[in-house]
């Protein structure tokens, strides 16, 4: 299973997984020590607190794939920074997002062949959970025409 993880990303590992419900939920962590501050670039391993980001991933032979995300919050150590604190950014995700940019990306493929509602249908058949209105956001965000 660790190898799905370092698919997704070869910094990340897997602590532990479980399949309840028809989930298949992945906790995961980076195991990068030292992050960049986006507001000065300075690096810092100093952990401020840590929460857990639940993002949806690709199913897994037709499960529904949560991945249970690790996200630090680091302190800055740089005197002179505007922050004293920023959340890290995961490279398999936007930074609010609910989904995986991989995740994103197939039901744009599979929205750009149907209309919004079959799309969702299907993908909900694959155990994808997106309503119509968000494939509309999505779509309208990447500039393609919503159905
Ligand atoms: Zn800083």
């Amino acid at each position: 299973m660790d190898e799905f993880i370092k698919l997704l990303n070869p910094a990340y590992e897997l602590i532990q997984y479980h399949i309840k419900e028809n989930k298949v939920i992945f906790h995961i962590a980076s195991t990068i020590k030292e992050l960049e501050c986006p507001f000065c670039g300075s690096k810092t391993s100093k952990v401020h607190s840590v929460y857990q980001r639940e993002i949806q991933d690709l199913p897994m032979q037709g499960e529904k794939v949560i991945l249970l995300v690790d996200t630090r919050k680091m302190r800055c150590m740089n005197p002179n920074c505007s922050h004293k604190t920023f959340s890290e950014k995961h490279p398999f995700a936007a930074a609010r997002s609910k989904k995986t940019d991989r995740l994103i990306q197939n039901i744009l493929y599979t929205s750009s062949q149907l209309s919004s509602l079959n799309a969702s249908k299907l993908l909900k058949s694959e155990n994808i959970s997106v309503c119509k209105s968000s494939i509309c956001n999505l779509l309208k965000k990447n500039v393609v025409h919503c159905g």
